[in-house]
């Protein structure tokens, strides 16, 4: 059978976009198709952060994955605007997790000398005291004890990033197909058909990028990719003066002054609505942070469901079943970007697997089928 393309992507996500950008760049033949706008989208309701610190706690290749994407940003971003003329908005000044008291940050930085013992290195990070935070952010809060600034954490606007992706793929001759709903992959001899409606596709490989839908897609190519919805709860604020030159975990604020509230993580199914007691606890911490968010109206909230493993790594996994059949999907999708464009696109290409992604197999939870 004839192949239309040497390879589908199937989601149309940040992960397949940062994927099927990569692949595309390196000169396959590639097309996206992307499901309905009602679709649960974690890509759209995100937070943005580029985030390094802390990750890898008891997984170290997860460090140096997460390490590498933070250091190939800069690059990856100027190359986006190249290509598109669009901004993502990107910054990299180190990133803060504000401490409430002593103990939750002496528990912290145990946690990062522990990383860092594990990685061979002097992990890069330094614990703030409220003095030296105020220096760095004068309208910080009296009742907070510091900070850990870790310099490689950032943020970039998550939007702005879909679009870039998604023009960018076009450019380079991506083919992009939104409104397309995927329901049945056939493993043929020499190549996958995909069916969307009345719609056929055919492609020496397929990648599942669909999110919270991979786990059922997977199975149609004899892989078990175990994902679970956790919801998130944001708080976007008025625009307000620039006083917040940092990402911090749980507020950030955006290129255009608005300040987001986030950090929620919630076990609750497939419910991406929001609720007044997480609202108010999320505000809470956010205006004892920041005093001055007290004056501050709130203009929107959402709700938006990560894509999570049982570990919480990534799960990256080629099918035995139907060699050419890849599963990609993780929850830090903004973070790992440059990574899932460069080496891990490289491997879906060539089949050489990059350095520290050995541990993100599926068969780590002996889920797959044959
Ligand atoms: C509240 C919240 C905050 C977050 N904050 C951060 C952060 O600060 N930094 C960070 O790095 N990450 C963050 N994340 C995680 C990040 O958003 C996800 O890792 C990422 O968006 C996952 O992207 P995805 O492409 O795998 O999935 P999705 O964005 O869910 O995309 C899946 C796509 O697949 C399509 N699809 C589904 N089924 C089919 C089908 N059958 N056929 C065709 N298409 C289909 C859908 O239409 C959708 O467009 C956050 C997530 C949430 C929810």
């Amino acid at each position: 059978m004839q192949a239309d393309f040497d390879t589908l992507v199937v989601g149309g996500g940040v992960v397949g976009l940062s994927v099927a950008y990569g692949l595309v760049r390196a000169g396959d033949t590639v097309c996206v198709l992307d499901g309905q706008d009602d679709a649960l989208r974690a890509s759209r309701g995100n937070f943005g952060l580029i985030w390094v610190q802390g990750k890898g706690l008891g997984n170290p290749d997860y460090a140096h994955w997460t390490m590498q994407a933070a250091q190939r940003w800069g690059a990856f971003a100027a190359d986006l605007e190249a290509l598109t003329g669009v901004d993502v908005e990107l910054r990299q000044p180190g990133g803060l997790t504000v401490g409430v008291d002593d103990d939750a940050l002496t528990a912290s930085s145990r946690k990062l000398d522990a990383l860092g013992t594990a990685l061979g290195i002097a992990y890069p990070y330094e614990r703030l005291d409220l003095q030296a935070l105020r220096e760095r952010i004068p309208e910080i809060g009296p009742a907070v004890a510091g900070a850990i600034y870790c310099p490689l954490d950032g943020h970039v606007s998550p939007l702005r990033t879909l679009r870039a992706l998604t023009q960018g793929f076009r450019a380079l001759g991506g083919r992009h197909e939104s409104g397309v709903q995927v329901q049945q992959i056939e493993c043929l001899d020499s190549a996958f058909r995909v069916q969307a409606g009345d719609r056929r596709y055919h492609a020496r490989r397929v990648v599942l990028a669909a999110g919270l839908s991979n786990q059922a897609l997977a199975l149609q190519v004899g892989l078990d990719i175990p994902v679970k919805p956790i919801r998130g709860q944001l708080l976007v604020s008025e625009r307000v003066a620039p006083f917040l030159n940092y990402p911090c975990h749980d507020v950030r604020q955006t290129g255009e002054g608005v300040v987001q509230i986030g950090g929620s993580k919630e076990d609750v199914g497939v419910d991406d609505g929001t609720t007044i007691e997480v609202m108010a606890r999320i505000a809470a911490h956010a205006v004892r942070c920041f005093p001055l968010l007290s004056d501050v109206n709130m203009v929107r909230t959402w709700g938006a469901l990560r894509v999570m493993s049982p570990d919480g790594y990534p799960i990256y996994q080629e099918s035995a079943r139907c060699p050419g059949a890849f599963a990609v999907t993780c929850h830090s999708g903004i973070t790992l970007a440059p990574v899932h464009a460069g080496p891990l696109a490289d491997w879906i290409r060539t089949g050489v697997r990059p350095m520290h992604i050995e541990s993100f197999k599926a068969d780590r939870f002996h889920v797959q089928t044959h």
